[in-house]
């Protein structure tokens, strides 16, 4: 399973920059019953065909749909149906992934400035493989998170055509996250995961880096997922890595939470603080972003590894962890959730 659109999650691994504003916010809509964050799959649309990608399998959508089958939208009625989206859900943060989002490039243009008018944190996931429009580097608040699975040999041959060679020429003029979501491969020769921080670290392009873990659905069994031995050596790794090299910006706690995560997603954070819509721009995928029936016990989700490392966190002063202040939260907006329901259900209509 990619790990594509699993990186909208800012809070988690860039706490010192996140604004307190956005922070209030956030708690404010869980204890008015809404998620902080907003995902959406923009078009099904992609031109890549990367084995293990989560969006086209079976199952993603929770039942016999596929994403290729969903009727998607373009010109003002994306547009419209998107920022409509952003109006009603109210988010702190809004992911916008695929498919591929950059084939929608035009409206994408248009609804990354309705955004940053409202106010709210951006984060566009994409294989850049076409150019990235050089005035998008002025939006406020944007993070372009290029997925990247590995060094050159690896990557071009899962992810053409957003080869090296493309992503290069189309992340001119922008700051960017590569993300590169770990598989067995990349563990299977030693300085491998060195190699790629050495290389993406000295591009004057990259703004941080973030590195997950290949994360399955319960049963499968690709040669992808990464044997518990081999996770712990990664893991040991990327601890030594992120001292040598600073762009990776995955805190150290969080590299640990990928060595205990959460057993089912009604224990995940990260799931149940975010909503993640598909193309039609009514579906809900669940229980998270990867959709189907993900195999908690194996994730590798960085967003997910950041949260729960945010949750284990005690607040000074008080020893409270902020994991259980946000249960809490939790349960007094699913509290507000169920009055609002009932009193639109018992509220007379009016003609
Ligand atoms: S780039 Fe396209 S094919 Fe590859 S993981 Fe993302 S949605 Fe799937
Ligand atoms: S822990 Fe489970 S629910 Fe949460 S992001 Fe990972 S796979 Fe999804």
């Amino acid at each position: 399973m990619q790990v594509c659109s699993c990186l909208y999650f800012h809070l988690c691994s860039n706490l010192r920059i996140v604004k307190k504003r956005d922070v209030v916010r956030g708690w404010g809509s869980i204890l008015a019953g809404r998620t902080p964050f907003l995902s959406i799959e923009i078009t099904k649309e992609c031109p890549l065909t990367c084995p293990g990608c989560y969006a086209y399998n079976e199952g993603h959508l929770g039942g016999e749909t596929l994403l290729r089958q969903v009727s998607d939208y373009r010109g003002k009625e994306l547009v419209d149906g998107v920022i409509g989206l952003i109006d009603a859900h109210r988010p702190v943060h809004v992911s916008l992934v695929g498919g591929e989002p950059l084939v929608r490039f035009k409206e994408l243009g248009e609804i990354l400035h309705l955004i940053e008018k409202r106010g709210i944190y951006i984060q566009l996931v994409t294989s850049a493989v076409r150019p990235i429009p050089v005035e998008w580097a002025k939006t406020r608040d944007l993070d372009i998170v290029v997925s990247i699975d590995g060094l050159p040999a690896e990557h071009d041959m899962r992810r053409k055509p957003a080869t090296y060679e493309r992503i290069l020429q189309n992340i001119k003029g922008h700051l960017i996250t590569p993300h590169c979501t770990i598989t067995r491969q990349m563990t299977q020769r030693p300085g491998y995961l060195r190699e790629f921080l050495a290389f993406w670290s000295t591009q004057k392009e990259t703004r941080k880096i973030w590195m997950s873990i290949f994360t399955p659905q319960i049963g499968e069994t690709s040669y992808e997922i990464l044997p518990w031995d081999v996770r712990r050596r990664v893991v040991e790794e990327l601890l030594v890595l992120r001292e040598e090299f600073p762009k990776l910006a995955v805190p150290q706690k969080a590299l640990k939470a990928y060595l205990n995560p959460p057993s089912d997603p009604s224990r995940c954070i990260f799931a149940r603080t975010t909503t993640t819509i598909t193309a039609d721009l009514r579906r809900h995928v669940t229980p998270c972003q990867f959709g189907g029936n993900p195999d908690c016990s194996q994730c590798g989700c960085v967003a997910t590894a950041g949260l729960e490392a945010v949750a284990a966190y005690r607040l000074p002063g008080i020893g409270i962890r902020a994991g259980s202040i946000c249960e809490a939260s939790l349960k007094v907006g699913s509290l507000m959730r169920r009055l609002r329901s009932v009193a639109q259900r018992d509220t007379p209509r009016t003609r």
